[in-house]
């Protein structure tokens, strides 16, 4: 199913996208062949399929969609078990990777297999073409993409759980990616590869700033991460400077490979490098940096779809009018879709999902009248995409080549590495079709209210933490009566903001001390899940979490607004993330205090749900 391709060969690049993009109904249904025959023998196939023949129709019929709690017992076993042989795939399991969606407040994971690696290569390769064919002679200069990895956890079964980026990053395939043996990269892979993530971080600036005059694109994956850069280096560029300037690196990068790398790159004493730098940092305003300290960028590759698109305007005020290019679109389960308008202003970009990747279904959704996306659901019976019990049995899915743009959908993959008719649970709108192959534009996850970085908060886990909390204030005889939360991300690193409405019995507003609220603002955090408190422990990528009292009616102002709007009071719900900016200005025009969160939240990184 995937066929090699010199990435340097823009015209067989592209020639091999308009193969795959052109007949995708033929792909799609020999990779579910392939997948269907390669495993068939397999436990969770055997159990619904009674050795069925594997064609598509019996497949549909009766393998069912499932979300993560359905196979997470099966992959436990293989989490737990020495043998994972023929669980969920035929194929031997040699990792599994760690999602950023959570279950039971732990990582979600997935198998994966040495197969994978090259496909996810493929993949990669793919998106080289593209990006030639609309930007000129990148291969006459460098890409600083600051990338990161994750430490790494066994389990008792001995397959180590890795976030799918550290797996990639880590594998040989990465080391010999497209143009590594050119050294077309700033960062050298010993710095990518180093844990420390403030080592790791200082190291890859250093030696972009090093390389400024060769750099012809910058990046990292999500956007989050790039602003993370940016922050670092308003708070790091003396000390870089003071590098630059000596040719000594600091004392505190301990890490070896750091160090060796890094040292080759400094080579020497550079005074005028360090003055120029120093100019540009030290000036008044940060506004156009990116352009600045590296001149000849083309352009900023970083993630700005879904919950990435709150960062764009803050990139935009760094980037200097740099284009932001979302190239790609992915998961822990598979690599799904290229932009191929790669220049195209983040509103509008839309990933084609490459038909070789996976089988690819989608469950129709809905628009209703106040704008959310509801589960289409035969007999009418139409479940809010916020609730868990849809009637699995009854979901009917369309294949790739028969979305219809304008139509919104949740995808369903089955992939080579033992998912079957999985919801990922990310909604997508069709915008159009390359070729025969259709487009997406993300939307968003499914359940998910807040993000900041990788973390997905959803409503459920958000409520378990405010009741947890909350139980601070009602021994005091205090109500919360109301909450609502929005992600600022108007500072870097960003953080949740909690609006509370808290009464005493006699209906009055109160007056909460410093203290109780701080330890308030603790309390959720601990009770969310373990990837926002890595994010907000280990990673520093969120700020304390914020919570401010709002006077006794805030929320029925909130609710006026949405009726005046034309939301219907019937259904009227208190929306548990802000959206709107108005609504916004009416809560924090009812603030009686803010308090922040004094502790960061506990993570065990050698902790795994198994
Ligand atoms: P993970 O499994 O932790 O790698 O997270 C994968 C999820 O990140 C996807 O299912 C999406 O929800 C989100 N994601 C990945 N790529 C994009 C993208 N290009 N635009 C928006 N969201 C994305």
């Amino acid at each position: 199913m995937m066929s090699s391709f010199d990435p340097n060969d823009k015209e067989a690049g592209i020639k091999l996208l308009e193969d795959l993009t052109s007949n995708a109904s033929t792909i799609q249904q020999q990779v579910l062949e392939e997948i269907l025959t390669r495993n068939s023998e397999t436990e969770y196939l055997k159990r619904f399929l009674h050795g069925h023949s594997v064609d598509k129709e019996n497949f549909k019929k009766n393998v069912p969609v499932v979300n993560y709690e359905d196979i997470k017992p099966y992959i436990q076993r293989i989490a737990n078990d020495e043998s994972s042989d023929n669980i969920l795939l035929s194929q031997p399991i040699t990792e599994l990777l760690t999602s950023s969606g959570t279950s039971g407040g732990k990582p979600k994971m997935m198998p994966s297999t040495a197969e994978d690696l090259d496909r996810k290569t493929f993949f990669y390769n793919l998106q080289v073409p593209v990006m030639n064919k609309y930007v000129d002679g990148l291969d006459q200069g460098k890409a600083m993409y600051l990338l990161f990895t994750k430490p790494e956890i066994p389990t008792p079964s001995g397959l180590m759980a890795r976030p799918v980026l550290t797996s990639y990053y880590k594998s040989s395939h990465f080391r010999n990616r497209a143009f590594n043996k050119y050294s077309l990269y700033t960062s050298p892979d010993e710095t990518i590869l180093c844990h420390d993530s403030k080592q790791s971080m200082f190291c890859q600036l250093l030696c972009g700033l090093v390389q400024r005059e060769q750099v012809l694109r910058v990046g990292a994956v999500f956007a989050s991460a790039f602003l993370r850069a940016i922050k670092f280096l308003e708070n790091y560029w003396q000390e870089m400077c003071l590098n630059i300037r000596t040719g000594q690196i600091t004392d505190w990068i301990t890490d070896q490979g750091c160090r060796n790398s890094v040292s080759r790159i400094l080579s020497g004493q550079n005074p005028k490098l360090a003055d120029l730098i120093e100019n540009e940092c030290g000036g008044k305003s940060w506004e156009g940096i990116v352009k600045r300290l590296w001149p000849r960028t083309k352009y900023i590759e970083v993630i700005v779809t879904g919950s990435m698109a709150q960062y764009i305007h803050t990139l935009e005020f760094y980037s200097g009018g740099v284009p932001l290019v979302s190239t790609m679109y992915g998961s822990s389960e598979s690599f799904f879709g290229i932009n191929f308008k790669p220049l195209s202003n983040p509103a509008d970009v839309s990933y084609t999902l490459i038909p070789n990747m996976a089988y690819f279904e989608f469950l129709p959704l809905e628009e209703d009248e106040n704008r959310e996306i509801t589960q289409e659901i035969p007999g009418n019976n139409c479940v809010s995409t916020n609730n868990h019990c849809e009637d699995m049995e009854n979901l009917e899915t369309v294949d790739l080549v028969d979305v219809k743009p304008g139509r919104y959908y949740e995808l369903v993959v089955t992939t080579y590495t033992g998912l079957y008719r999985y919801r990922v649970g990310d909604i997508l709108m069709a915008t159009g079709f390359h070729n025969n192959t259709p487009e997406f534009k993300f939307v968003h996850r499914r359940n998910v209210v807040l993000s900041i970085d990788t973390d997905k908060t959803n409503e459920e886990d958000l409520l378990n933490a405010v009741t947890q909390a909350k139980s601070l204030i009602e021994p005091l005889g205090f109500l919360l009566t109301e909450y609502t939360s929005y992600a600022d991300t108007s500072s870097i690193p960003g953080h949740y903001v909690l609006f509370w409405e808290v009464i005493d019995k006699a209906g009055n507003d109160v007056k909460l001390d410093d203290a109780t609220m701080e330890e308030c603002c603790f309390k959720v955090e601990q009770g969310l899940d373990s990837v926002y408190r890595r994010c907000r422990r280990k990673d520093k990528s969120i700020g304390a979490l914020e919570i401010r009292v709002v006077k006794h009616g805030a929320f029925d102002m909130v609710m006026d607004f949405c009726l005046s709007q034309g939301s219907s009071v019937n259904q009227y719900k208190t929306p548990r993330c802000i959206k709107s900016q108005e609504s916004l200005r009416i809560l924090d025009s009812m603030v009686l205090g803010k308090f922040f969160s004094q502790k960061t939240p506990s993570w065990e990184p050698h902790k795994q749900d198994n």
